[in-house]
């Protein structure tokens, strides 16, 4: 599903076989979940390929190794040329993006000396879905900012993510939401959350949550299109009494909230403040880059 027999990856600045490229089982990340990585969208547009947020992504992905120790030497306009070739390569337009930064083998919990990167890509539709969700309060809390670097895309982080979104399904819902472990809204296991009552837009602020290069874009749709933001610590019944509610994330773009344990939002989707940046979402992602200088 991921890739077939001609599928293609960036490892370590060189385009090989998918099928024929391998990793040490001694890594530390596979034994540790200390590694980094990305989540990134392209798209088809009248120009061409767009790999949005390109920039963004890269340098989120310079800074998560940073803050964790991981050395990293590659420039974010190294690997923003690197991702569009990999997706001509791949013969891939629209197309959900992979780096991964990971570590050499080492079974000491030691800082790696040295790390290898791969790229890889292949079509992927909308990773929630396009109907609207039914979620459920998670038992699993985010991590605390103090036990990890939560603002870093760490590949450990993500059991946590694993065991919000596998409990949820287990009990019916279509994905979680996790609070922060003051008990206050933090976002959902691969997604910010946003909520609108009375026309305004309540968002988790920064801290607690990962900082999404989506959550980023709908600040600023939001600002274009006349919006208020308020950004803050809220509670769960802050968002019980709200008029609707989204998650945003590359992978599941705009998608609307119907229900939290089955307590349905009143207002038709259709008439949120939602709908309306996820139209404007939409819009952005495919309109062409006028020049490759805008490119990183
Ligand atoms: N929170 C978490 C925990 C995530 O994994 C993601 C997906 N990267 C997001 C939020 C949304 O971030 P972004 O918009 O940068 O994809």
């Amino acid at each position: 599903m991921y890739y077939n027999n001609s599928s293609v990856i960036f490892l370590n600045g060189k385009f090989v076989k998918a099928n024929e490229s391998s990793t040490d089982l001694y890594s530390q990340t596979l034994h540790y979940g200390y590694g980094v990585f990305e989540g990134i969208r392209a798209y088809a547009t009248e120009n061409g390929t767009r790999v949005f947020k390109a920039k963004e992504h890269y340098d989120r992905l310079k800074k998560s190794c940073e803050l964790v120790n991981i050395p990293f030497d590659y420039t974010t306009a190294e690997l923003v040329d690197a991702t569009y070739e990999l997706l001509q390569k791949n013969n891939l337009s629209d197309a959900y993006v992979r780096p991964l930064v990971f570590c050499d083998p080492n079974m000491s919990l030691t800082k790696p000396n040295n790390v290898s990167i791969m790229i890889c890509a292949w079509e992927w539709g909308a990773y929630l879905g396009d109907k609207q969700l039914r979620l459920t309060v998670s038992s699993y809390c985010r991590p605390h900012p103090r036990s990890i670097k939560i603002e870093a895309k760490v590949c450990g982080h993500y059991v946590n993510s694993i065991l919000a979104t596998s409990e949820a399904k287990d009990n019916g819902y279509d994905e979680a939401l996790l609070l922060d472990s003051d008990g206050y809204l933090a976002e959902g296991p691969g997604a910010n959350l946003f909520f609108e009552k009375e026309g305004v837009l309540f968002t988790p602020k920064l801290g607690n949550i990962l900082p999404g290069i989506t959550r980023a874009t709908v600040l600023e749709l939001a600002d274009k299109l006349g919006i208020q933001v308020k950004q803050g610590l809220y509670t769960p019944e802050e968002l019980e009494s709200a008029d609707s509610a989204f998650y945003c994330g590359t992978a599941a773009e705009v998608i609307g909230i119907e229900s939290v344990d089955d307590n349905k939002f009143p207002k038709n989707w259709n008439d949120t403040v939602g709908k309306k940046l996820l139209e404007a979402y939409s819009q952005l992602v495919r309109e062409s880059e006028k020049t490759l200088s805008t490119k990183y």
